[in-house]
């Protein structure tokens, strides 16, 4: 039903989704009697490019560097170099983990790609998956740099939470459920979720733990560990289409995991501390001299084992995790099984002053962009001068969050500006200086409320809220 009255009074509905026109921003009148409500229209806009991007040559367009889910092969593969310069556009700093990942995604889809292929002097080797583990502090950009890579290569992304894992049978979640949410990302298109990208996040909470005392949840993490492991080795899952738990009589939907690419993060706090005892070892030859070889290898220099800061140093992070091999995850209780599927470890460096100003001001969706935009949709202008950008970054530092931080501070700068904005007739271009920041200045005029009243007045009116008459409030009843 598209229109009917209530009380006696005519209203207007989504043809489609049967919403009233005020429960929505707009709804367009087709012929007597049909609508049509934004919100559906967007709904139908998506549903058409997502076919727009399953089938490009019906469409006469080309789809990004992901996989042609018609034949099921992957586009033209971005280069090692072209995927870090992508990542660049995004994230700030972490060369060597934009490197290590570059190279990691592009082998992982060649392999895709040359799965098929027959020919050559090796055909018959199989090139095994190499999962990838990001090592570091938290808001470094881990998940940033995952996300990024899905979006850049038009692959479904599903991000978990290793915490909220438990083995089968235990109060929480099925692993099983991570491979649903990638299902879900790719539309339930089986193919595509094959070849998806999984982040599994706080990897380093699953760790193995003495003193299992409870009964409701697989505590001691290596239920977790396994049942992690299996997916991430590649095998076929049984995946609910409901998600929540198991359960005997319900249907699966299978999943081949071998092709899914598994991004596993982790602050992995006070590792340095592991690889700091395992290189004082092998320096006084108490270790097999390859795995020296390994960790002078991954280091500049063997000079620089010898400059290393003691522990609790700031920069003690950034100097030890230079020389991070997996056998120091052990240390965090993951079975060397686990630690195996993990072969290609990046760490993340910890994130200084100059890099959160560049995160404020570079990446395409930096927060200062963000807002210069909502400035920009009010028809003013917004610009923050140098030391506005250090005074935020160095209140974020105090406040531990570090990056994470950066959004409340800025909200927070330019609230009672953004407050009063519609009504600041009297300026275009607001600059937001480091007085400013640090609460010595304010851009606002402090308006009282009923100034900014009187001046409303002068434009125009919001639209009344609908009549009580109109809210879905159970009493009503609908006269056809
Ligand atoms: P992590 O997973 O390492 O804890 P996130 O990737 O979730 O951290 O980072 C949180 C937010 O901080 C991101 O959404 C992004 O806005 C910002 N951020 C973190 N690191 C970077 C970076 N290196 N470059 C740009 N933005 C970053």
């Amino acid at each position: 039903m598209s229109s009917s009255t209530s009380r006696g009074r005519h209203v207007e509905r989504c043809t489609f989704c049967e919403k009233r026109r005020h429960h929505v921003t707009s709804l367009i009148a087709g012929p007597p009697g049909v609508y049509i409500c934004n919100e559906c229209i967007e709904i139908c806009n998506s549903i058409l490019q997502e076919e727009q991007r399953r089938n490009p040559e019906a469409a006469g367009t080309q789809s990004g560097a992901g996989t042609d889910s018609t034949t099921s092969k992957p586009q033209r593969l971005p280069t090692p170099v072209e995927i870090a310069r992508r990542l660049d556009e995004y994230v700030i700093g972490q060369r060597g983990a934009k490197k290590v990942l570059a190279v990691a995604v592009y082998n992982h889809y060649n392999r895709l790609r040359c799965a098929s292929s027959e020919e050559g002097q090796y055909s018959d080797v199989e090139i095994e998956k190499s999962n990838v583990l990001l090592v570091g502090p938290t808001g470094s950009g881990k998940t940033l740099l995952a996300r990024t890579m899905a979006r850049m290569l038009d692959v479904p992304f599903a991000m978990a939470d290793a915490t909220t894992l438990t083995e089968a049978g235990y109060v929480g979640e099925d692993v099983e459920n991570i491979l649903l949410k990638l299902l879900q990302a790719a539309d339930f298109d089986v193919e595509r979720a094959q070849q998806g990208i999984v982040y599994v996040d706080e990897i380093d909470k699953i760790g193995r733990t003495t003193g299992n005392v409870s009964i409701t949840r697989d505590v001691s993490g290596e239920g977790v560990q396994q049942a992690l492991l299996k997916i991430l080795e590649g095998s076929v899952a049984n995946v609910p289409p409901q998600g929540g738990r198991k359960h005997p009589e319900q249907s699966y939907i299978q999943i081949d995991t071998s092709n899914i690419l598994f991004i596993c993060g982790g602050t992995f706090s006070g590792i340095e501390e592991f690889i700091g005892k395992r290189i004082g070892q092998e320096a006084i030859g108490f270790s097999r001299d390859h795995e020296l070889g390994r960790s002078k290898r991954l280091a500049r220099s063997s000079v620089e084992i010898d400059s290393l800061p003691p522990m609790g140093d700031p920069e003690a992070w950034d100097a030890y995790s230079k020389f991070l091999i997996p056998k120091d995850l052990m240390g965090f209780g993951l079975i060397p099984e686990f630690i195996g599927r993990l072969p290609v470890i990046a760490a993340l460096d910890t994130l200084h002053r100059a890099d959160l100003v560049r995160i404020l001001r570079e990446p395409k969706n930096a927060l200062t962009r963000q807002f210069g935009k909502l400035f920009e949709l009010s028809g003013k202008q917004l610009e923050f001068t140098d030391e506005a950008l250090l005074a935020i970054a160095d209140q974020a530092i105090d406040r531990d969050t570090g990056v994470r931080a950066l959004r409340a501070i800025v909200e927070d700068v330019l609230l009672d500006l953004l407050y009063e904005l519609p009504n600041r007739e009297d300026k275009e271009l607001f600059v937001v200086e480091a007085d400013h920041v640090l609460g010595k200045a304010s851009l606002a005029r402090g308006l009282s409320n009923a100034d900014l009243q009187a001046e409303d007045e002068q434009t125009p009116q919001m639209p009344a809220l609908p009549e009580e008459s109109d809210l879905p409030d159970g009493d009503e009843r609908e006269i056809a």
